[in-house]
Order: C-alpha cells, then structure tokens, then sequence
C-alpha cells in the first residue's frame, strides 16, 4: 500500500493503473476510520481493481466555529486499517495543497444543498462538492463508494455527478450500526458516557418509524411527531420526511423517501436517516406471503 501526497502523483499513479486496465474505486474519507468506512473500502476492493481510500479532512466544510481542529485525526492507523483491508493506495492531500491562497472555485448543487444539514450548516455541500469533485480529478475513479449514512451527501453528490456529466459509478452502501443501534461515526468518540446513552434515542426514533411504515402508516406528520416524541431528550436540529432524490418535504410517502434526523448532544451534533421505498414494502410483503404459501 502506497501513500500519495500531491495531486500530480496521484493523478499519474491512477493513470498507469487505467493504461493497464485496472479500474479504480476511491473511498472519500476524512480518516478516524471505523467499520462504516470498512464496509465502503471492502466494497470496493471487492468491486475494483485497485482501491484508493483518501483521508482529509476538508476544512471547505467546516464553518469557522465548528470541529476543523479537533477532528480525530489517527493517520498512523488509518493507513494500517487500509492495508489489511487489501486498499492499494491512500491518497492525503495536504490543506494547503488543495486550498492555495488565491483559491476560488466552488461547486454548488442548487436546491438539494439548501434543507436538512444545509439548513444549519449552509457553507457545508459547497465544500462537499468542492472537495469531491477535486479528488475525482485527481483520483480519476470508476467508481466511488459513499455511506448511505450521510444520505444528503449522496444525493447531492449523485446529482453532481450527472449534471456535470463526470461518468463516475456512485455507490452507496447501508449505514453501519454499533449492536445498540447507534449509527458509526467518527464524531461519535467525542460522546461522554451519559451523552452516548441519550444518543441512542436517535437511532430508536428511526426504527419506531420504520416500524410504522411498515405497518402501513403513510402520513409524513404523524411519523415526525412520533419521532419527535422519541427524541425529546435531545435537541433536535431537524427531523423530515423527503423525496429520497429531490430532497423535497413529502406530506403522504407515495415513492421512495428518506426520513433524516440531526440532533446536537452537547457540543456533538449527529446525524442519521433510513430510507424507505412503499412499493419495494408491497412487493416484500407479497413475496413473504408467497412463499408462507399463504
Ligand atoms: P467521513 O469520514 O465521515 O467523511 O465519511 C466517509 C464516508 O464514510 C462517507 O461516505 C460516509 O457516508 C461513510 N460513513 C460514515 N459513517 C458510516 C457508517 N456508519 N456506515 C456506512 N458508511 C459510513
């Protein structure tokens, strides 16, 4: 496993592999990684010929007051981590490298970056797409692995990705959960005990709305008044019901959606969504009836 600084050697290295015709699948991370990163980087290794993880942590998407310092940064064990998992390459950009001082050019995906986690945080998809569309230039994938849970991310980068008609395969892989429920995240280790006990009321108010949507429910209101209720001991930034592609508020769930959560524990805010599609839930339904024989 290699480790590539500059974006010129990167760029070099993806196209010996393409001239000998290896395709190549980048994993974009920020590094702290753990078993949701895991998930993407086995997907890709399993997937692609050579697999490239990069670890930077974009301050593009960090607004002043937030966690650009204090970001678990464990480079050392990342690279190990990249390693066993059969990962050829990381690639990690230096700050400077990727932002010079004259720098100017960003990418903006209209509409989709403005609701859930754009509300609270309107410098961030600026700084998502910014920064992903400069690894793809560099890294120059086939495909790229994204975590369905950052749900937002995908989509916005999915749209990306079609309108500026990069040819790169999106994929997005199921969140990774701890036993409990909790949703994985790098940010969760800033969690005291007590904070991580309350957090888990986030992925409880998920799966108590799965459960009435697969009971049938298909009034939006009443699933996010249930979910709020769940969550009432956190402080919650959003709970929504939207179009699972067009990140549009839903009132009655009639296609595929995603219900997206953020929540701020103490100085932690974390987030987490399910998706849900009615019509996949019928046709499961009658397929568990077929072959009940009922
Ligand atoms: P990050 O390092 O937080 O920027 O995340 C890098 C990638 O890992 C993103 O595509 C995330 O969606 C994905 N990811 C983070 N947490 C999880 C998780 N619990 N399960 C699956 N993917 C995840």
């Amino acid at each position: 496993m290699i480790v590539i600084r500059s974006q010129a050697e990167m760029r070099q290295w993806s196209r010996e592999q393409r001239a000998r015709g290896k395709t190549v699948g980048l994993v974009p991370t920020m590094g702290a990684l753990h078993a949701g990163h895991a998930s993407l980087i086995e997907a890709s290794v399993s997937r692609d010929d050579t697999t490239v993880v990069s670890i930077f942590v974009n301050p593009a998407q960090f607004a002043p007051h937030e966690d650009y310092d204090s970001y678990p940064r464990t480079f050392q064990s990342d690279c190990e981590t990249v390693e066993s998992l059969g990962g050829a390459a990381v690639y990690a950009p230096t700050a400077k490298a990727m932002y010079g001082r004259d720098y100017a050019t960003y990418i903006e995906v209209e509409r989709l970056q403005e609701g859930l986690c754009g509300g609270t945080r309107p410098h961030f998809f600026r700084g998502v797409a910014t920064v992903v569309t400069k690894l793809f230039n560099s890294v120059l994938p086939d495909r790229a692995y994204f975590g369905q849970k950052d749900g937002q991310q995908v989509a916005v980068i999915r749209r990306m990705v079609r309108d500026l008609d990069f040819g790169i395969e999106i994929v997005a892989l199921p969140t990774v959960r701890e036993k409990d429920g909790l949703a994985l995240s790098s940010r969760n280790e800033y969690l005291s005990p007590s904070e991580r006990a309350r957090a888990l009321c986030i992925s409880r108010a998920l799966f108590a709305a799965r459960d009435m949507l697969e009971a049938g429910e298909r009034d939006a209101g009443r699933i996010v008044s249930e979910v709020k209720n769940v969550m009432k001991d956190v402080e919650i930034d959003y709970a929504a019901i939207v179009d699972a592609d067009e990140l549009t508020p839903v009132e009655r769930i009639e296609g595929r959606v995603m219900l997206a959560v953020a929540a701020q524990i103490g100085n932690t805010r974390l987030i987490d969504n399910i998706q849900f599609d009615p019509q996949e839930a019928r046709a499961s339904t009658q397929e568990r009836a077929r072959s009940s024989g009922a």
